[in-house]
């Protein structure tokens, strides 16, 4: 039997990356050369996907990471000459902040318990701030950030960038681009592929603050720093030698998700994070871990378990559905579920099935 992967990261790959490796394969996509026509074409070509798909404005910059961490760490460097400010809720908010802190920025936090979110009109940023960093989805907990207190913030502070971590949340979460600066994931979440890849989206915002860091002769790293990205980019190249058959992959995906539409892979996601939902509201033994509904994460659902939840994960599998333990101190009492694009609703079913303690 196959298992069904719901966990949030590595997860289920979407259904057609395996025609699309083999594909690749044919194609010989493994030993194309970095610098000419044929990676140039895949290159470019993905990246107006992605400006189409996610509807980012056509004067944004789309650059090529090896993963979400490492797009935090450039992002810092490239806009940051001192002051960060975070609002941590869980462990990826929290790296945020340390990363930034072990580049010797110095970074505030603005930090809740787990599970809690945030009372923007509530939010103080010192006056030097120069990024206000959000996890869009916090992985951790399951919690989400809603975007219209996104737009709150940069309305409040309209000369701060805005930092915005999507990992989990991508490319169900519907972002107005324009008030956003520098926004990243990776692909092997909501995009179904291996690990890898990550995307970073920066505006021309960011792009400027990044060349006034150079001309300031600030350490903004070497060869992933944004001014060199965008000099290689010109060429349809980056710097390095980058994970290829990676973007050939993320580019077929994209082409099978638009044929299928991005409104209908959100509104399949809401219908089927309404039926993990309800379902766990019936339950006596399972417990949505975020009280508050309008915080609830539509793709990673953690899960309070009475008794713990080793027993449940293991039951699960012997079923053929792999979920994830809690994160960090919630190890032993939560689970966690994805619900991304490649999830099916018959799979959900099937898993609800599964979870279900009468079964
Ligand atoms: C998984 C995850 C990351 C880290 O991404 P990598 O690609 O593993 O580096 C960062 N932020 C969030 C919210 C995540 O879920």
């Amino acid at each position: 039997m196959k298992n069904i992967y719901f966990t949030v990261g590595p997860s289920q790959l979407f259904p057609t990356v395996r025609s699309h490796i083999k594909e690749a394969m044919e194609l010989e996509i493994g030993s194309i050369s970095h610098r000419g026509e044929q990676f140039a074409n895949i290159f470019n070509g993905t990246i107006d996907l992605l400006k189409q798909f996610l509807s980012i404005p056509k004067d944004y910059h789309v650059f090529f990471q090896s993963c979400g961490t490492e797009a935090m760490e450039r992002i810092i460097q490239n806009c940051v000459i001192k002051h960060s400010f975070h609002c941590v809720n869980g462990a990826f908010s929290k790296r945020f902040y340390e990363i930034a802190l072990d580049l010797k920025k110095h970074a505030r936090k603005l930090e809740v318990a787990d599970g809690e979110g945030f009372d923007v009109s509530k939010i103080e940023t010192p006056k030097t701030t120069e990024m206000i960093c959000i996890t869009q989805n916090e992985t951790s907990t399951g919690c989400f950030f809603p975007m219209n207190d996104v737009y709150r913030l940069k309305e409040k502070y309209p000369q701060v960038l805005i930092a915005l971590d999507i990992v989990s949340s991508a490319p169900y979460v519907d972002i107005d681009y324009r008030f956003v600066d520098c926004v990243f994931f990776s692909v092997q979440k909501g995009f179904g592929l291996p690990a890898g890849l990550g995307v970073l989206i920066a505006s021309p915002r960011a792009i400027e603050k990044s060349f006034a860091l150079q001309k300031k002769g600030v350490n903004m790293g070497s060869y992933h720093n944004f001014p060199t990205l965008i000099q290689y980019a010109k060429k349809g190249q980056a710097p390095e030698t980058p994970n290829v058959l990676g973007i050939y992959l993320l580019n077929h995906v994209l082409q099978d998700m638009q044929k299928i539409g991005i409104q209908m892979i959100r509104s399949e996601t809401e219908k089927k994070a309404g039926m993990i939902y309800t379902f766990l509201e019936q339950q006596k033994k399972y417990r949505p871990f975020i009280q508050e509904t309008s915080l609830r994460s539509k793709t990673t659902i953690a899960v309070e378990v009475d008794g713990g939840s080793k027993q449940i994960i293991e039951k699960l599998k012997r079923k053929g559905c792999i979920v994830g333990a809690g994160y960090g101190k919630h190890h032993e009492d939560h689970i966690r579920i994805a619900n991304f694009p490649a999830h099916t609703i018959e799979d959900i079913i099937y898993l609800l099935k599964c979870l279900n303690p009468k079964a």
